[in-house]
Protein backbone atom coordinates (compact mmCIF):
# COMPACT_ATOMS: atom_id res chain seq x y z
CA UNK A 1 0.00 0.00 0.00
CA UNK A 2 1.22 3.64 -0.93
CA UNK A 3 2.34 5.32 2.24
CA UNK A 4 0.93 8.65 2.86
CA UNK A 5 3.88 10.32 2.48
CA UNK A 6 4.50 9.22 -1.30
CA UNK A 7 0.97 10.40 -2.07
CA UNK A 8 1.83 13.77 -0.96
CA UNK A 9 5.18 13.59 -2.48
CA UNK A 10 3.44 12.90 -6.38
CA UNK A 11 0.93 15.17 -5.16
CA UNK A 12 3.75 18.19 -4.50
CA UNK A 13 5.18 17.03 -7.62
CA UNK A 14 1.93 17.69 -9.90
CA UNK A 15 2.02 20.99 -7.88
CA UNK A 16 5.82 22.07 -9.05
CA UNK A 17 7.88 19.18 -9.53
CA UNK A 18 7.70 17.67 -12.12
CA UNK A 19 6.32 20.62 -14.55
CA UNK A 20 10.04 22.29 -13.62
CA UNK A 21 11.87 18.91 -14.25
CA UNK A 22 10.65 17.81 -17.24
CA UNK A 23 9.75 20.71 -19.34
CA UNK A 24 13.36 22.30 -18.64
CA UNK A 25 13.62 22.24 -22.46
CA UNK A 26 11.04 24.82 -22.55
CA UNK A 27 10.76 28.31 -20.83
CA UNK A 28 7.75 27.65 -18.25
CA UNK A 29 4.91 30.28 -18.98
CA UNK A 30 4.29 32.09 -15.40
CA UNK A 31 1.14 31.36 -15.32
CA UNK A 32 1.82 27.92 -13.69
CA UNK A 33 1.12 28.28 -10.75
CA UNK A 34 -2.60 29.00 -11.37
CA UNK A 35 -3.39 25.52 -12.67
CA UNK A 36 -2.95 24.28 -9.32
CA UNK A 37 -5.00 26.84 -7.53
CA UNK A 38 -7.67 26.37 -9.94
CA UNK A 39 -7.72 22.11 -8.92
CA UNK A 40 -9.10 21.23 -5.62
CA UNK A 41 -6.19 20.26 -3.32
CA UNK A 42 -6.32 16.47 -2.55
CA UNK A 43 -4.92 12.79 -2.91
CA UNK A 44 -6.19 9.73 -5.01
CA UNK A 45 -7.23 6.91 -2.62
CA UNK A 46 -4.71 4.23 -3.25
CA UNK A 47 -7.67 1.85 -3.03
CA UNK A 48 -10.33 2.84 -4.92
CA UNK A 49 -9.08 5.63 -6.54
CA UNK A 50 -11.47 8.11 -4.92
CA UNK A 51 -10.76 11.76 -4.71
CA UNK A 52 -9.46 12.88 -1.29
CA UNK A 53 -10.13 16.41 -0.64
CA UNK A 54 -7.91 17.72 1.93
CA UNK A 55 -6.19 21.25 2.45
CA UNK A 56 -2.66 21.41 3.06
CA UNK A 57 -3.35 23.06 6.33
CA UNK A 58 -4.87 19.74 7.51
CA UNK A 59 -2.05 17.46 6.05
CA UNK A 60 0.56 20.33 7.80
CA UNK A 61 -1.98 19.71 11.34
CA UNK A 62 -0.86 15.90 11.07
CA UNK A 63 -4.47 15.43 11.14
CA UNK A 64 -5.81 11.83 10.09
CA UNK A 65 -7.53 11.29 6.60
CA UNK A 66 -10.04 8.93 5.83
CA UNK A 67 -11.36 8.32 2.43
CA UNK A 68 -15.28 8.90 2.09
CA UNK A 69 -15.72 6.21 -0.14
CA UNK A 70 -13.74 3.03 1.04
CA UNK A 71 -13.28 4.46 4.45
CA UNK A 72 -9.24 3.77 4.51
CA UNK A 73 -7.50 5.44 7.01
CA UNK A 74 -4.16 7.09 6.27
CA UNK A 75 -2.46 8.76 8.88
CA UNK A 76 0.94 11.32 8.76
CA UNK A 77 3.61 10.39 10.61
CA UNK A 78 5.11 13.82 11.91
CA UNK A 79 8.20 12.51 12.73
CA UNK A 80 9.09 10.46 9.69
CA UNK A 81 7.26 13.08 7.38
CA UNK A 82 9.37 16.08 8.37
CA UNK A 83 10.79 16.64 4.96
CA UNK A 84 7.29 16.15 3.54
CA UNK A 85 5.47 18.47 5.60
CA UNK A 86 8.44 21.18 4.99
CA UNK A 87 7.68 21.03 1.24
CA UNK A 88 4.31 21.04 1.98
CA UNK A 89 5.02 24.28 4.00
CA UNK A 90 6.78 25.57 1.04
CA UNK A 91 3.84 24.55 -1.10
CA UNK A 92 1.45 26.62 0.86
CA UNK A 93 3.32 29.52 1.06
CA UNK A 94 3.86 29.86 -2.82
CA UNK A 95 -0.02 28.91 -2.94
CA UNK A 96 -0.40 32.12 -0.63
CA UNK A 97 1.50 33.88 -3.09
CA UNK A 98 -0.13 33.64 -6.02
CA UNK A 99 -3.58 33.55 -4.87
CA UNK A 100 -2.05 37.51 -3.35
CA UNK A 101 -0.59 38.12 -6.89
CA UNK A 102 -3.60 36.67 -8.80
CA UNK A 103 -5.73 39.43 -6.43
CA UNK A 104 -4.29 42.07 -6.65
CA UNK A 105 -3.90 41.71 -9.99
CA UNK A 106 -7.66 41.59 -10.37
CA UNK A 107 -8.09 38.56 -12.07
ZN1 LIG B 1 -10.91 4.76 -0.93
Amino acid sequence: MSSILDLIKNWYNRFFGQTSLARNAEPLPEITPEVSIAKTPGLSCPVCAHRIVVSIESLLSGQDLQCPSCGLELSVDEDKSGGALEALSKLQNGLNQASKIKSENGV
